[in-house]
């Protein structure tokens, strides 16, 4: 389980930008339509992309936006670590 998730992680901020191949997008879409956890990344990043792009009227996005997925990103491997760690012997 963790192991998906923690390849998903990886392809994530790259799916949200939509430069994943079809077959490695499809992977990604399947896996975010049965784990509420990565389905729950996956929304704050696109919202988080999708402001910076707004903001930034169409540019390619800059450090901003790149700082802010970087703390997602890091926000969620701590809670998914957490997870792990409290739910080993019960999940
Ligand atoms: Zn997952």
């Amino acid at each position: 389980m963790s192991q998906t998730c923690d390849e998903i992680f990886r392809l994530m901020s790259e799916y949200v930008d939509g430069e994943l191949p079809a077959d490695t997008c499809a992977r990604v879409g399947g896996h975010l339509d049965s784990c509420l956890p990565c389905r729950t990344l996956y929304d704050s990043l696109r919202r988080t992309v999708e402001a910076c792009r707004e903001f930034r009227s169409g540019e390619a996005p800059g450090p901003m936006a790149a700082g802010v997925r970087d703390e997602l990103l890091a926000a969620f491997r701590k809670a998914v670590t957490a997870r792990k760690d409290t739910g080993s012997t019960r999940a």
